[in-house]
């Protein structure tokens, strides 16, 4: 049947298939853009295994970052984390990466988001002391991988690549 294939492409997800191939949401903040650990922070997710699939900077509207954090709005912290992800002192680097579990996977590189509790060998574990400056967002569930691929990127600006070397990351 004809329309089976455009049913199929209509239901696929922007943020991949939960437990297989993912896709989630990761943003350097302007810390770490000003502390110069965009390199680290990519060689960490490139050399572990995933791939890279959309990249830019940007300094977010109000607007975007509080539709990005709505589930924190009436926390006390709140109008500081907006400021600080919005106020163009450097940019946020946002991105997209794929690859299998790398929602769950994206956040055990990541660590804690107290850098307190954050183990040593986690990103936050090993560049940043303090909550309120913690260097990296990353998704927390297919769902808001979802949201924030969606909210960030265009479709046209999430690229569809293959590994050359595929086989030998998953098998
Ligand atoms: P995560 O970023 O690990 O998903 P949350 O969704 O709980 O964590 O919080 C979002 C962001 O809000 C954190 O990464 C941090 O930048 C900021 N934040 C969380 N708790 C606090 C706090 N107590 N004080 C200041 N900023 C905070």
């Amino acid at each position: 049947i004809k329309s089976q294939p455009a049913h199929a492409e209509a239901q696929k997800s922007i943020a991949g298939v939960p437990g297989g191939i993912e896709r989630t949401f990761i943003a350097v903040k302007p810390d770490g853009t000003q502390r110069f650990l965009i390199g680290e922070i990519i060689k960490r997710f490139e050399t572990k295994g995933y791939k890279l699939v959309a990249i830019k900077a940007i300094v977010p509207s109000r607007t975007l970052a509080e539709k990005h954090y709505e589930d924190l709005k009436g926390r006390p912290f709140f109008n500081g984390l907006v400021k600080y992800m919005t106020s163009g002192a450097a940019p946020v680097i946002a991105m997209v990466w794929e690859g299998k579990d790398v929602i769950r996977q994206g956040r055990r590189l990541i660590g804690a988001t107290n850098p307190l509790e954050a183990q040593p060998g986690t990103i936050r574990g090993d560049f940043c002391i303090s909550v309120g400056r913690n260097i990296i967002h990353g998704s927390d569930s297919f769902e808001s991988a979802e949201k924030e691929i969606g909210l960030w990127f265009g479709k046209s600006e999430v690229i569809e690549w293959e590994f050359g070397n595929a086989e030998w990351v998953t098998a």
